[in-house]
């Protein structure tokens, strides 16, 4: 269906991108706070329901100038989704960015530019620079900043990766670590591992640690959600190869999962 993206695509989508950075934090710096009310405050005249959509997060509807929102999904992810669809009327209000879409892309792929665009929106809009600057500031580039900018912006642990991975200029890995049960029984056999949830890192870094890897007991990682304290130690990544790479490890224990970031050595260490 997509077979012959055009080469240039990537480069108009990260401008586009930026657009809609630009355009959402833009619109959050004028708002009297980010708490749900606040973030309707720059929208005029456009009402906000909550109610059960089914399988729907939510939708905006500008001819009848609503926003709807799922009113059954987790309140971390309604919060996103508000954030999601305000970016849509954003969007919509911005002729050249439109018309620049419209002219590049065509269909479904529009439809999936538009609706990259407006998490990235979201994202901006509930991660301000200043709050993810004060988080790196204070805590470094670790599981504990990870863990206070999704506590902060009240968005989900993943949402929360993504944008520090973006904003992350040394060489690191971050990860959402949850126990979950093993195998196929849930008799005796079917025990349970701390894997990976998600997982990203700053741009550059050439490493991933893929979902479902498991994270060994003795791990710090592990060691952090047992005893409900962070841990900042030199250990190594556990990749699913069975590779252990040199890392230095912060975990941070949130609840029932552990935020961990991964430092890597400097570039030609970690070739050996
Ligand atoms: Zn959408």
């Amino acid at each position: 269906m997509s077979d012959a993206p055009p080469t240039l695509t990537p480069d108009i989508l990260s401008g586009a991108k930026a657009r809609m950075r630009d355009l959402a934090a833009g619109y959050g710096a004028a708002l009297p706070g980010l708490d749900t009310h606040s973030l309707m405050a720059g929208l005029e005249g456009v009402q906000l329901t909550f109610m059960p959509m089914g399988d729907r997060d939510g939708a905006y509807d500008p001819e009848h100038q609503v926003i709807l929102i799922n009113s059954k999904v987790r309140p971390e992810r309604q919060r996103f989704t508000l954030a999601h669809e305000i970016s849509h009327a954003l969007l919509l209000g911005d002729d050249d960015l439109l018309s620049d879409l419209h002219d590049e892309f065509e269909g479904d792929r529009l439809e999936q530019v538009i609706e990259t665009l407006c998490n990235v929106g979201a994202a901006a809009l509930l991660m301000p620079r200043s709050l993810i600057e004060e988080m790196l500031s204070r805590f470094g580039p670790t599981g504990r900043a990870l863990g206070e900018l999704a506590r902060r912006a009240d968005v989900s642990a993943s949402t929360a990766l993504y944008t520090l991975a973006e904003h992350t200029t040394a060489p690191v890995l971050y990860a959402v670590c949850a126990v979950t049960r093993q195998g196929d029984d849930d008799e005796e056999g079917g025990g349970k591992a701390l894997t990976v949830r998600v997982s990203s890192a700053a741009p550059g870094v050439k490493y991933s640690l893929r979902v479902g890897t498991p994270i060994p007991d003795d791990h710090p990682a592990a060691v952090a959600l047992d005893t409900r304290l962070p841990i900042a130690a030199d250990s190594f990544i556990p990749f699913r190869s069975g590779r252990k790479m040199p890392a230095h490890v912060d975990a941070f224990p949130d609840r029932h999962r552990v935020m961990v970031s991964f430092g890597l050595r400097e570039k030609g260490r970690d070739e050996a």
